[in-house]
């Protein structure tokens, strides 16, 4: 049961939920999400696992904590998206080709340099299919304007102790296959 796993990951209590909303009026993203933090909180109290993990919302969510902040039940929304993703790649179920490459290419890059590399990421995200010939000439103006302003490194950029990284990677998925034991 989708309710049951998601508890266990994030350490939330979906049926704590009451509805209000305010998490879905605090979310800058909500506008682009399949649903809302609201209506995701409802659709796993129903264990409707499959509306759940097709949807956009627990990739879309950029941690900014609104949801967190502003719950009156005290219901972190950021971790239950954490846990949603989890059960996502373990179950290999995502919204779209796009964001399985683009999260693809996130980690490795987390585990190269430590950091992700804006960049090379274009190549190699183009590469893997992740962009078309169409799309990237529609965004071709924008990378342009942030190039121009410096917001795409030329070279590529390791933080220091990426070994910290590695060990912090490398535990979780011990953690993980000892779970599953
Ligand atoms: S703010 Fe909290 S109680 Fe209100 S809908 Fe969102 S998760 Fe539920
Ligand atoms: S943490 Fe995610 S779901 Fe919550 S308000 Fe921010 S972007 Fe929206």
């Amino acid at each position: 049961m989708i309710a049951e796993e998601v508890s266990k990951i994030s350490g939330e209590n979906p049926f704590a939920c009451f509805q209000c909303g305010d998490c879905t009026g605090s979310c800058p993203v909500s506008f682009a999400m399949d649903y809302g933090p609201r209506r995701m909180i409802h659709l796993i109290q129903l264990n409707l696992e499959e509306e759940v993990l097709k949807a956009n919302t627990h990739w879309l969510c950029a941690s900014c904590y609104n949801c967190t902040y502003r719950c009156p039940r005290n219901i972190s929304f950021t971790r239950i998206s954490y846990a949603l993703r989890n059960i996502s790649v373990k179950r290999g179920i995502y919204p779209n080709k796009t964001t399985k490459i683009f999260y693809e290419i996130f980690l490795d890059h987390m585990l190269k340099y430590g950091r992700f590399n804006e960049g090379i990421f274009v190549r190699e995200f183009v590469a893997k299919g992740g962009k078309g010939l169409k799309e990237l000439l529609r965004d071709i103006n924008l990378g342009l304007k942030l190039w121009k302003k410096g917001k795409i490194p030329k070279d590529v950029d390791k933080i220091d102790k990426l070994d910290q990284i590695k060990k912090i990677y490398e535990a979780c998925v011990k953690e993980e296959k000892e779970d599953k034991q």
